[in-house]
């Protein structure tokens, strides 16, 4: 995912990159990320600022935090980066993760970071396959979207609300 300043100052406008995920060392236990990397930026030069302007997007295998089946999710992540060339704060952490400062006798630039970034923050806390996810039966463990087992029908109709206070008679 490279750009070239000395390209985009000769007036190259925009890139498209489409590479493998392995590309992007996606480092992330909850998602697994097999297809491919797409990105379309604008590129233009602006005195010694470099504006990328544009969208990545991939998708990636999570699990669904409910019913617990693995599901793809696609990812679409805005990339607005802006990137100083400068040789005397170079180096420097600007805090500030769409802006990034390197020294002028770089001239080559990858995206890959920044993009690995922008989809990650893409990703749900709690990923849900659907939203209506029915999740798991608490009694068998059946997957309730796929399947309605006889004891979910049960609790549907009272019988465990029933059994609970007889249980709790036999207690007291
Ligand atoms: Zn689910
Ligand atoms: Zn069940």
């Amino acid at each position: 995912m490279k750009i070239t300043f000395s390209e985009i100052e000769a007036g190259k406008s925009s890139y498209e990159f489409d590479v493998e995920p392995a590309e992007m060392r996606f480092d992330f236990p909850d998602a697994q990320f097999q297809q491919r990397v797409k990105a379309a930026v604008r590129a233009f030069a602006s005195g010694d600022e470099i504006i990328i302007d544009g969208t990545v997007e991939t998708s990636a295998i999570m699990e669904c935090s409910r019913c617990l089946a693995d599901f793809e999710i696609k990812l679409k992540a805005p990339v607005k980066l802006i990137i100083q060339r400068n040789d005397e704060m170079q180096d420097d952490d600007t805090g500030d993760e769409n802006f990034d400062i390197v020294s002028k006798s770089v001239n080559e630039y990858d995206l890959a970071p920044y993009c690995r970034e922008q989809l990650l923050v893409e990703l749900p806390n709690k990923p849900l396959c659907s939203e209506d996810c029915e999740g798991l039966c608490p009694v068998c463990g059946g997957n309730l979207n796929e399947t309605h087992c006889d004891c979910s029908i049960e609790s549907d109709s009272g019988h465990w609300e029933k059994l609970r206070e007889i249980f709790k008679g036999g207690n007291s």
